[in-house]
């Protein structure tokens, strides 16, 4: 089965299985775990930032962050389509006593007027803005991205505006492989950023929130208060090491794959519309002709899974674990529908 579902799907290869055997570990709670230290002062210096906290997911890595830039009673913008708005349970309104200020955008990208027309006026009975939040590569707009170009000038508005700013770079990886930039680059931009081990680089588990030392004291706490501290962790650090050092180049195969099939479906006369196809995510629309599920049976039934995204609506992500040959079994499939 090629398993196009997500790129969390991927399994650990066998030499970073090995990686994780090999791992020094110490409790990580008390921070003796060598591994864990290790991954994180390299993704802080990696992004130019000070520090950096291993988190059980990009959900936690989010909502930490969010706790630290806001008080409760704030707001946060976000493009509607975001993932911390969409897919994190309304876990700001738990956690951070905030709400959403989810602006429906074109693209999925927030634009700075986006943010200066949103911003409340500080008045006692509204919720004050004091946080943006962006996504890169943005997931559920077809994985398009920001420029750096558009990251500087969305964290010039947000900070003119004393507002603080939050990248969440799940896939950022995707996009740097694309741009040819930096990740030391970003940096400067965010108040706090997240990426995720767990997606196109690989690893079983893991994100990382990177910010200011102050911050990354905190976030310890908070993590903790989450029932985020975990011990011999270093085990699952190695993998996100791992997949450090030996999986972010070769992202640029799975954008590269996801163009070319974007590339095929535009030749299908059953596809409606294809979302602009800039790194591994490919969202498309089929004709009312057939149902969404049909659609879904059918490559399911030539071995391609895959999982919807609204009415008729499809999605592909792909990652490590989709081999060069079977684009040309995605094709087929593709091709056989009728
Ligand atoms: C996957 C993802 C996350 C984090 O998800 P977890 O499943 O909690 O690790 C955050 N943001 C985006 C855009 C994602 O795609």
């Amino acid at each position: 089965m090629i398993n196009l579902i997500s790129d969390t799907v991927t399994k650990p290869t066998k030499a970073m299985l090995e990686a994780m055997m090999a791992a020094e570990v110490g409790d990580d709670v008390f921070g003796e775990d060598p591994t864990v230290n290790a991954l994180e002062e390299k993704v802080a210096s990696l992004f130019g930032k000070e520090a950096a906290l291993f988190c059980s997911s990009g959900t936690m890595a989010n909502q930490i962050a969010i706790k630290l830039n806001t008080q409760p009673l704030e707001e946060i913008i976000c493009d509607r389509t975001s993932h911390i708005y969409y897919y994190e349970t309304a876990a700001y309104a738990m956690i951070s006593q905030t709400v959403m200020s989810p602006i429906p955008t074109l693209t999925g990208k927030l634009s700075p007027s986006d943010i200066t027309d949103n911003i409340k006026p500080l008045v006692d009975w509204l919720p004050h803005t004091s946080m943006v939040g962006i996504e890169n590569s943005c997931n559920r707009a077809g994985g398009i991205y920001y420029t750096l170009d558009e990251m500087a000038t969305l964290s010039k508005t947000a900070r003119a505006n004393g507002l603080k700013i939050h990248l969440d770079g799940a896939r950022i990886f995707n996009v740097l492989v694309e741009t040819g930039d930096k990740p030391d680059q970003l940096g400067q931009y965010f108040d706090t950023i997240s990426t995720c081990l767990s997606k196109g680089l690989g690893a079983p588990v893991g994100s990382l929130l990177i910010s200011s030392k102050a911050n990354i004291t905190k976030a310890r706490r908070i993590r903790k208060a989450l029932g985020g501290g975990m011990r011999q962790v270093g085990l699952l650090a190695a993998a996100g090491n791992y997949a450090l050092d030996h999986h972010v180049q070769r992202l640029k195969e799975d954008n590269d794959k996801a163009k070319e099939i974007g590339a095929f479906l535009e030749t299908l006369t059953y596809v409606k519309e294809i979302k602009p196809v800039q790194t591994n995510i490919v969202i498309f629309t089929i004709d009312e002709a057939h149902t969404g599920q049909q659609f879904l049976d059918h490559l399911k039934q030539n071995g391609v899974l895959a999982t919807a995204f609204g009415k008729n609506m499809i999605r592909f992500v792909f990652h490590l674990d989709v081999p060069l040959d079977a684009i040309d079994d995605i094709k087929k499939a593709l091709t056989t529908f009728t």
